[in-house]
């Protein structure tokens, strides 16, 4: 037996790419753990916390060390067979094991591994693969293997209740066929480490199923190779099929692509990035011009949870609105800044609404930037507040969406084919910039007001990622302040260069 110890989670990272599963034995500090990854570890931890709570009487075995774990577990099994086991460790071959849920019945255990995916996904039957080999040689007798994900029309009602929470899948027929392939795997792996680093170039398999933490590391001799100012990026929406076939044809400058090949989008960005020159259609202006005073710039910031929080939303699939920002101008060049930030803990809809309704008055367009995402917040809101529906669904009635009029209207090359605000502003309002702030983009603001709910963040931390959310909100009317204004006055002077 090599000297090497093999987990679960180590021969799933071989499979995904055993230059991956090299590095992580061989190279631990070149590995980069992305925030993303991050959260998701935390996420996971929770739905494993709610999983364990719907199981009472279990024995948890929370050992860090591992022979003291295998002792605790082979203890619990044999002195508690009517108890179920959390984290029941296992060592088969040096191949060591936890299983979350282990849960005791008269034809032997049900064995569950949970997870905060919303499906099964296919790394998830391997995974369950390995720990029914491992167990199963450790002479366990398992009635089912089962995969617990997260069931996202699950309605939660309040007061910790989370029974209807997961969805259970019995694996047993899937995994069937690859238990007899484990030992192999097994031994594969241990032969990828007892060798040099395996040559892989990065590819598909750096994302999938997982982003692979060493892609820093393999990536940094790649940016060494010239890349074209322009890559096959800048086609937005191209399907990324027709850029492998392009690719493929030996494309990479996006300026090489022959005509013939793009649509009129695409011909166009290649166009404007060739020659350089910004192009603006004096009509986005005078839409503009045609449009009422007082008017409303208004931005959501949406949460959403694996394990919901408050009552009647779902996992996953209920957007929650915590924060909101809107510019108001009175008049033309006259503006006023009004916010919504809830960081009590407690359910931000009502209160939400209310100020919504409250600030946005009766009349006057509201500006958003991507129209579908905040009237399907608002319409939400209009169902779970019958009492405020007609006023919200009036609101969604006074919307002009700035995305679809700069899309149609605007192209700068320094886009890059993105008509994302954050790609836009730069070119219309270099002096407003995402990059100084504590909280620069979505996925940061739902990661900082995760943070200020959670019960030990300190008091300093709290209120300095609250005024980071207050920030950037702010920012994101604003960019839409200044898009607006940039259209009317590039409308007086026609076209810009
Ligand atoms: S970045 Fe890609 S090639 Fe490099 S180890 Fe990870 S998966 Fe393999």
């Amino acid at each position: 037996m090599s000297g090497y110890g093999l987990s679960k989670s180590r021969i799933v990272a071989w499979k995904q790419c055993p230059k991956r599963f090299w590095l992580q034995v061989h190279h631990p500090d070149f590995l980069e753990v992305s925030n993303e990854a991050e959260r998701g570890f935390q996420v996971g931890f929770e739905v494993g916390e709610v999983a364990m709570k719907l199981h009472p009487g279990g024995i948890l075995i929370d050992d860090e060390d591992l022979s003291r774990a295998l002792d605790s577990t082979r203890k619990a099994l044999e002195s508690h067979p009517d108890r179920p086991v959390f984290e029941a460790t296992f060592q088969h071959d040096g191949v060591l094991v936890r299983a979350d849920l282990m849960l005791p019945t008269r034809k032997g255990y049900r064995m569950i591994e949970v997870k905060s995916a919303a499906s099964v996904k296919p790394y998830h039957v391997d995974d369950c693969a390995i720990q029914a080999w491992a167990i199963g040689m450790n002479g366990i007798v398992l009635r089912s293997v089962e995969l617990a994900h997260v069931d996202t029309s699950f309605v939660y009602q309040g007061k910790g209740d989370y029974h209807g929470l997961f969805q259970y899948r019995e694996l047993d027929e899937e995994i069937s066929p690859l238990i007899e392939q484990v030992p192999k795997w097994v031994a594969e792996a241990r032969l990828t480490l007892s060798g040099g680093e395996p040559c892989i170039e990065p590819g598909e398999q750096c994302m999938a199923p997982f982003e692979c933490p060493f892609k820093t590391y393999c990536e940094r001799n790649m940016v060494l190779l010239e890349e074209p100012k322009y890559t096959l990026d800048i086609f937005s929406r191209m399907r990324e099929s027709t850029k492998q076939e392009l690719r493929g044809m030996g494309y990479e400058d996006a300026l090489d692509v022959p005509q013939e090949l793009l649509n009129e989008t695409h011909k166009r960005i290649q166009r404007i990035s060739r020659t350089e020159i910004a192009e603006l259609d004096p009509d986005a202006g005078r839409m503009l011009d045609a449009l009422l005073y007082p008017r409303y710039y208004l931005d959501f910031e949406t949460i959403n949870f694996a394990v919901p929080r408050w009552a009647q939303t779902s996992p996953y699939r209920t957007q929650v609105t915590f924060q909101w920002s809107c510019h108001v101008e009175e008049e033309p060049g006259k503006i006023r800044h009004e916010m919504f930030l809830d960081v009590s803990g407690e359910d931000p809809r009502r209160a939400s609404a209310e100020r919504m309704i409250g600030t946005l008055g009766a009349e006057g367009p509201v500006f958003v930037y991507n129209q579908v995402f905040e009237k399907g917040r608002i319409t939400e809101l209009a169902e779970l507040f019958p009492d405020l529906a007609d006023e919200l669904h009036a609101l969604n009635g006074r919307i002009v969406d700035l995305l679809p009029i700069a899309r149609a209207h605007y192209c700068h090359p320094d886009m890059k084919g993105s008509w994302s605000i954050k790609a836009v502003l730069p070119t219309v309002a270099p002096d407003l910039d995402y990059t100084a702030l504590t909280v620069g983009n979505g996925g940061d603001a739902q990661e900082a007001f995760r943070e200020i709910l959670h019960p030990e963040t300190q008091d300093e931390r709290r209120n300095l990622l609250t005024e980071g959310l207050r920030e950037y909100c702010k920012l994101d009317t604003l960019a839409m302040v200044r898009l607006a204004w940039f259209f009317q006055e590039m409308s007086d002077i026609g076209k810009k260069s």
